[in-house]
């Protein structure tokens, strides 16, 4: 490498390397962990976790612990009060039904929580069950009432989620209380990313393998900030509690032994598996 060639590659290395620092600026992943008999929340920095004590929405301290990540089993991130999730939010999700003028929200149950890695257990009698790739949205301060433009201060970040669904039950039951809130029905991870443009990121679900959603945050109808002031109209969001924006695209059923991940751009990779119940 002569003089001229080797001064160019060392600006490049620089240039590359102050994009990569400030496309990371300002962003802190989070995640919660059980670690040799204790459950505590962190921050992860490469492979390394800094363990964190207190609460996660409050004002937390460095223990002063770490951690590999290799050595720690992920939980969900967080332990929400409520889980909210919104329906028929991409228009590439409608088929042929029309937009609708203002959010279509439903519930799931605290309970259907799962982390990155847990199973995904599909009761006997679930024939059709489906999973849904989402952005889900993390609250981190309480809010009751809050406009349009003041709701991305009551965010905390996102992660991802599966709203998994059984689609028979979805259609026959009075309310879609066991298609989309049974046990298990919503795993969510792997990390909290706080500081993500949440805005505009590459959502994609795949199936052993095999991509079968695909599609930008930015694609939904109503987003981010409009879902949490509708929301926060009926109901006061805590510190924690979830909300599941919905799914793009064309969903499909799973069987015992499908592995099922859902990938956010930035946030990373929630891996499942579906089995029977023991
Ligand atoms: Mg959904």
């Amino acid at each position: 490498m002569n003089g001229r060639v080797r001064i160019l590659a060392v600006l490049i290395a620089a240039v590359v390397s102050s994009a990569m620092t400030s496309a990371q600026q300002g962003m802190t992943r989070y995640v919660r962990f059980s670690y040799q008999n204790s459950v505590a929340y962190g921050v992860l920095e490469g492979e390394t976790i800094r363990e964190l004590k207190g609460d996660l929405f409050a004002t937390p301290e460095f223990t002063g612990r770490t951690m590999k990540l290799e050595a720690v089993r992920l939980l969900a991130p967080c332990q929400p009060s409520k889980v909210i999730a919104v329906g028929l939010n991409y228009k590439s999700h409608l088929g042929d039904r029309e937009p609708a003028p203002y959010p279509g929200l439903f519930a799931k149950l605290p309970t259907s929580i799962v982390g990155p890695g847990d199973a995904i257990l599909a009761p006997e009698d679930a024939k059709n069950l489906h999973f849904e790739g989402e952005l889900v949205v993390v609250i981190g301060k309480r809010a009751r009432n809050v406009s349009v433009a003041a709701a991305p201060q009551h965010v905390f970040g996102v992660t991802a989620g599966n709203d998994v669904s059984e689609r028979d039950w979805q259609k026959n039951d009075l309310q879609w209380f066991r298609a989309k809130g049974a046990d298990t029905f919503g795993p969510l991870g792997p990390v909290i990313v706080k500081g993500l443009n949440y805005g505009d990121l590459l959502l994609q679900t795949r199936l052993n393998g095999e991509v079968l959603q695909s599609q930008r945050t930015k694609d939904l109808l109503f987003d981010v900030p409009n879902l949490v002031s509708y929301i926060s109209r009926y109901v006061t969001l805590e510190p924690g509690d979830v909300i599941y924006t919905g799914t793009p695209g064309s969903t499909k059923a799973m069987k015992p032994g499908d592995v099922v991940e859902i990938e956010i751009e930035g946030v990373g990779v929630l891996r499942n598996r579906v089995e029977r119940p023991r």
